[in-house]
């Protein structure tokens, strides 16, 4: 029997079985998957490596800088690009305005100016306008939120911003729309990715003597006999149960969970990600690191150059791009997979990004789980969901277990709450 028995090898369940390793507890860590790592993974295709969408390590927390100590990282300054129309403007647009035509500048420096005051009761919509001015926000976060959180701005929440948004001074927005040499506004000078082995190489030093299984899917849970049951058919027994599993998912595995926690936990959703991924035979693949496209009629959000991460990523001599697109129950996916590429492809090739005749391997695949959505209301049944798990003694850890926007650091240090049962202390 396990001791702790955790569900999931990504970054949170990974960090619980090695925390709870590490204390001496006899720990198993199940993973539906044939390989660990969950969204931190990777795929390999004709030599060329790509990560699960953009991935970067970053954090102020000591915990995990001492964690990527470990390991040989590239050092990245964090300068992201957005292109809108033929433009490409230096990130975040409200900083940089430069390249916009004069008369453009003027009505989005007007529209800043008469921002309207900050309301307590915003829903993002009205905080952009609050933060932005009409036009900025408009032209720039509203359209971008309909194609990253496939929702108008007004049906979210605001409490996910922490400090993902730049919230510019008037002196900022006006010296970028008179120069380009503006100063970097992320919150960190860099950030990094590991030289080698893609971003999931953070994670192989507390790999070392955790007893992973794979191809283990969780598909039942019997909290009061403390028994969970896979898909193969297998039982495995526990004294405490960590699981990094979705919210919606976990719910419908448990004996007889109450209607109303089913309830409350299908109504918790998520975006999911077309990933289309592109190899190329020559060295140049656009110029940026990453970038994020405001067209409507271009359909990715974002697309990063993983070759330029880590030359690691590439064979030599080639490039490469993947391009997200963000799904979801409001908004399906509007293409086959083979439209898609051929989508993602031609739109490349008009942004300038490459030749559709350098091609070398293009992939497309789809990722269930990718952004926990702040839709007016989700707190409340998130806490009711979470508080039927506590009570049931499961610890339910990281970016779909908390049901929250949480980085990898954060999703490692969600993981590390397994040292507070009360059988660690
Ligand atoms: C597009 C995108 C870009 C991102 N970029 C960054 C970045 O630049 N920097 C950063 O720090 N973070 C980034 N993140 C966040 C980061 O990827 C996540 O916070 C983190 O990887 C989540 O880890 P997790 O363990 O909570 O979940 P997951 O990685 O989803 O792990 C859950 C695991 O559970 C397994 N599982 C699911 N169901 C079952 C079952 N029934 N039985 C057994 N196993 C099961 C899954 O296969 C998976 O391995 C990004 C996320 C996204 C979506």
């Amino acid at each position: 029997m396990a001791e702790i028995l955790v569900l999931g090898a990504g970054a949170a369940g990974i960090s619980a079985a090695y925390h709870a390793a590490k204390a001496g507890k006899e720990t198993v860590l199940l993973e539906k998957r044939d390989r660990y790592g969950g969204l931190c993974d990777h795929f390999h295709k004709a030599g060329f490596r790509f990560d699960h969408a953009v991935h970067f390590a970053f954090s102020k927390n000591e915990a995990y800088s001492a964690l990527l100590e470990k390991t040989d990282l590239l050092a990245h300054r964090p300068q992201a690009y957005n292109y809108e129309q033929g433009r490409w403007l230096k990130h975040p647009v409200q900083n940089n305005l430069y390249p916009l035509p004069v008369e453009e500048k003027v009505e989005a420096i007007k529209s800043f100016i008469e921002r309207p005051a900050r309301r307590a009761d915003s829903n993002y919509h009205s905080w952009l306008y609050e933060q932005f001015g009409t036009v900025i926000a408009d032209r720039y976060p509203a359209r971008y939120t309909l194609k990253y959180w496939t929702v108008p701005p007004e049906s979210l929440s605001t409490d996910w911003i922490g400090n993902r948004l730049h919230r510019p001074s008037l002196e900022e927005v006006l010296f970028g729309a008179m120069t380009d040499a503006t100063p970097l506004t992320y919150y960190l000078p860099e950030f990094y990715y590991p030289r080698r082995g893609g971003f999931k190489a953070i994670f192989e030093p507390l790999m070392e003597d955790l007893e992973l299984r794979t191809g283990k899917e969780v598909v039942r849970i019997d909290p009061a006999r403390r028994v969970v049951e896979c898909r193969d058919g297998t039982f495995e027994d526990f004294e405490y149960l960590v699981s990094s599993l979705p919210l919606p998912e976990i719910t419908k595995m448990i004996d007889n969970a109450p209607l109303r926690v089913l309830k409350a936990a299908g109504e918790l959703w998520a975006t999911a990600i077309a990933l289309v991924s592109i190899g190329l035979k020559v060295p140049q693949a656009g110029d940026h690191l990453w970038f994020y496209i405001y067209d409507q009629e271009i359909l990715p959000a974002r697309a990063h150059a993983p070759y330029r991460k880590s030359p690691d990523n590439a064979p030599a001599g080639c490039s490469s791009l993947q391009f997200e697109i963000y799904f979801s129950r409001h908004k399906p996916l509007p293409l086959t997979s083979e439209a898609l590429l051929e989508h993602v492809t031609g739109s490349a090739e008009k942004m300038g990004l490459f030749k559709v005749s350098d091609l070398a391997v293009t992939d497309c695949r789809i990722l269930p789980y990718a952004n926990v959505v702040f839709e007016k209301g989700m707190q409340a049944k998130r806490k009711l969901v979470r508080d039927y798990l506590e009570q049931k003694g499961i610890l339910s850890v990281g970016r779909f277990g908390e049901w929250d926007y949480l980085w990898t650091d954060q999703c490692y240090l969600s993981g590390k709450k397994v040292e507070n049962l009360p059988c660690m202390l």
